[in-house]
């Protein structure tokens, strides 16, 4: 049986599961889908900052456009702070795709940079 704390929405419910299935805890069945990926394949999103050339902008959000296997995420933070954005970008734009090949491309979350001056 593993304890384990719903993260779908912020009632946070406590729940337990077990490799029979069996889950319990849950108020809502998205919690037994939370609970049976969290068995078999644990995922989270990963939001960081990433360095850029721009002075004025030294750093920008970006994200994980979807979860990746949460054993990654400290490898994945890790390769985002190698990398150094020099060009203008959009919100949304991918800053590296299929990160450490999870298949996963990391994407900015803002537009500051589209028109941002290069000294
Ligand atoms: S089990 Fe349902 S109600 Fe409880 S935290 Fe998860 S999503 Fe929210």
């Amino acid at each position: 049986m593993k304890k384990m704390i719903c993260i779908i929405c912020p009632n946070g419910c406590e729940l337990e599961a077990d490799d029979e299935e069996h889950v319990t805890g849950n108020l809502c069945p998205r919690g037994r889908t939370f609970a049976l990926q969290e068995l078999k394949d644990p995922r989270r999103s990963v939001s960081t900052t990433c360095r850029t050339v721009f002075p004025d902008i030294p750093v920008v959000p970006v994200r994980t456009e979807q979860e990746i296997p949460k054993h990654l995420m400290k490898d994945t933070v890790r390769a985002i702070s190698e990398i150094v954005i020099d060009r203008h970008m959009r919100i949304g734009e991918t800053v590296a795709a299929d990160i450490l090949n999870t298949g996963v491309n990391v994407v900015l979350c803002t537009d500051r940079l589209k028109e941002v001056d290069h000294d």
